[in-house]
């Protein structure tokens, strides 16, 4: 913490020094480099953080400093008043552009971001109100009482406040909860959206994020130059933009900053032999999507774990301890069922994977879905989950009708899931993935952000505080800063249960969360669904364990080919001559239910003695 401060420290009096031994041209560069910097952050948040591909940023810029011109040379606004227009303007660009993310993504998305980037250029070099491939000349400078900003050298300091705020802004967005969910949204949307995440309004707000930054951006290159033109918008402009963001890391914003300043300096040093470099560029940034795919951002962090590696260090000591039960808490009997599939049909182009499933799970209960493989259990799961929306049927939860309802309002409304292949994500801590399911404040509520920081903050404090408590009673403190891939999977798994529960949900999903377990682990999973169903949260697990069916669940239903064939306890279950013709195609079952097709159920009554 104190070299942080004092890191802090040494760069604000070399950023304060700089310009006292730099010639005019140089305090040019350094003029620039700036916004760069700035635009290589909205990238950098859009990109990087919330993984929603966008080259339109280089048009943001564009419209940001065009505006300015603009309103200032035709509309003869002041220059703050125009400012803050062409502010507002690049974000409703942003917010327009960010439209069809919600549609599509990765190099789709990257595709028509490009496009409408295209057509930007094309209208600014064709419009007359932009005066065509001339441009606008005559912008006047910014007034600031008693500092004279035609001064590049008093310029880069106004830059360097606006980049400041800039930089801490982001950080500040990333390191809590509105960045955290951007992150899991980047990560694994699905996931996220089964957390609570509201995906649509998170694009968006991507999108808002990386125009914000370009209109800033914009708003100082008109005050810098003066002047706009096309060239300066260009597509060979984004692709330099897009090689910072990439070389410096865009998973890291000071990354992106590093990546944005070292490139203009580059650039500007080559600039006799601008056709090469172009080249050169292209190269770097392919040789570093190869070998260093986190970019210059990332190498410390490896040449750290090799290093570890290399004197055989490994975090031995961290151990999984035992899971701490919840308190008891006694159900008040509700009339009501929590949960209703009513004659669900699922098709998928010809395949019929749910056939009029109906079943009603009552407050209070653990139930078992049982089944064969491919007999739609996990989609019967994504329709009562908001993931699938049923081709016929209607699914209730907790008295209303969720039936086209989508995941994240389902989470919202108290559901939570596992994954039958796990969806942990990746690139954030175990604390990271807690700490998304246990905040539970709406997008929207996220104006905080503009107005109110100290709000933002306070409640990260309860969020972390909490997320220790439930790290702790699922026995996973000593990971809480690991990355999840390094670990064993049967902490993955119970990660997964751990993140679930932080939601604090009224029902809770379990797609076979024995699978790859070992009998100890196995054993665990029982103490811990007991404990989850005694604190008050209703089970529905989906499992192909009978030992673990067996002993947990008062009640089973049984699915084949997408249909009920029995319901009851797992002892009548098991008897059932429906059942048992079902199994008898798979061997790997038949087998786990302990007996031949056809015999009796002694083995299976004596797992439920
Ligand atoms: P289970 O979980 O019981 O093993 P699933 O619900 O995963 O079974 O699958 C049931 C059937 O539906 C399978 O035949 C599977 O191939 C099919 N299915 C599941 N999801 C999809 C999908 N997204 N698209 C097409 N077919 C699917
Ligand atoms: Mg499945």
């Amino acid at each position: 913490m104190k070299s942080c401060i004092a890191a802090v420290g040494v760069v604000l009096i070399a950023a304060w020094v700089l310009p006292y031994g730099l010639g005019g041209y140089s305090i040019h560069v350094i003029d620039i480099a700036l916004i760069y910097a700035l635009l290589a952050l909205g990238m950098g948040l859009a990109m990087g953080v919330s993984g929603q591909i966008n080259l339109a940023q280089v048009a943001f810029f564009g419209v940001g400093a065009y505006a300015v011109a603009i309103l200032t040379t035709h509309n003869g606004y002041g220059f703050w008043a125009a400012s803050v227009l062409a502010v507002l303007a690049t974000v409703a660009a942003g917010l327009l552009v960010g439209i069809p993310a919600l549609r599509m993504q990765s190099h789709y998305l990257g595709i028509v971001t490009l496009g409408l980037a295209l057509g930007f250029i094309n209208w600014i070099t064709n419009a007359d109100i932009s005066g065509g491939a001339d441009g606008i000349s005559g912008v006047p400078v910014p007034r600031i009482p008693g500092v004279d900003l035609s001064s590049e050298y008093l310029y880069y300091y106004l830059e360097a406040v606006v980049f400041a705020l800039g930089l801490v802004f982001g950080l500040f967005v990333v390191h809590t909860s509105l960045g955290r969910r951007l992150r899991a949204m980047r990560d694994d949307a699905l996931a996220a959206g089964a957390m609570g995440a509201e995906i649509p309004l998170l694009r968006m707000t991507a999108f808002l994020l990386a125009s914000l930054y370009g209109g800033v951006a914009g708003v100082l290159y008109a005050g810098l130059i003066r002047y706009v033109a096309p060239e300066t918008f260009s597509t060979a402009n984004m692709f330099i933009l897009l090689a910072m963001v990439i070389i410096g890391g865009r998973r890291s914003l000071v990354g992106c900053v590093v990546g944005a300043i070292g490139l203009t300096l580059v650039r500007e040093w080559l600039s006799d032999f601008s056709t090469y470099a172009q080249l050169g560029y292209g190269v770097v940034v392919v040789l570093m999507v190869v070998f260093a795919p986190t970019g210059l951002a990332g190498v410390p962090a490896r040449l750290r774990a090799l290093y570890e590696r290399r004197r055989g260090r490994t975090s031995a000591r961290a151990e999984l301890r035992p899971f701490v039960p919840y308190d008891v808490t006694p159900q008040p009997p509700s009339s009501e069922p929590l949960l209703t599939v009513d004659t669900v049909v699922k098709d998928f182009r010809g395949l019929r994977a749910l056939d009029e499933v109906s079943l009603t799970v009552d407050a209070g209960e653990i139930r078992g879905i049982v089944g064969p493989n491919g007999s739609g259990k996990t989609t019967l799961f994504n329709v009562i989950s908001g993931f699938y929306r049923p081709t016929a049927g209607q699914v209730a939860f907790a008295g209303a009708r969720t039936t086209t309802a989508r995941p994240y309002t389902l989470s919202l409304a108290g559901m939570a899931r596992t994954f039958q292949n796990l969806r942990l994500f990746g690139q954030m801590t175990v604390r990271e993935n807690v700490l998304v399911a246990l905040d539970r404040t709406r997008t929207h509520a996220l104006w905080q952000y503009a107005v109110w920081q100290p709000g933002v903050v306070r409640r990260e404090r309860r969020l972390r505080e909490r997320a220790r408590d439930i790290l702790g009673r699922y026995g996973l403190a000593d990971f809480a800063d690991a990355d999840p891939a390094s670990l064993p999977y049967g902490i993955q798994r119970r990660i997964e249960i751990a993140r679930a529960m932080a939601a604090q949900p009224r029902l809770l999903l379990l797609d076979e969360p024995a699978a790859g377990l070992n009998g100890e682990e196995v054993q665990q999973l029982i103490r811990i669904v007991r404990s989850i169903r005694d604190s008050g949260t209703t089970v529905l697990l989906i499992e192909h364990h009978m030992g673990l069916v067996m002993s947990l669940c008062e009640k089973v239903t049984v699915l084949s080919s997408g249909k009920v064939i029995a319901e009851g306890t797992p002892s009548e279950v098991v008897a059932s001559p429906e059942v048992i013709e079902a199994y008898l195609g798979d061997s790997e079952l038949s087998s786990r239910l302990g007996r031949g097709p056809g015999q009796p159920t002694d083995r299976a009554k004596e797992a439920t003695s």
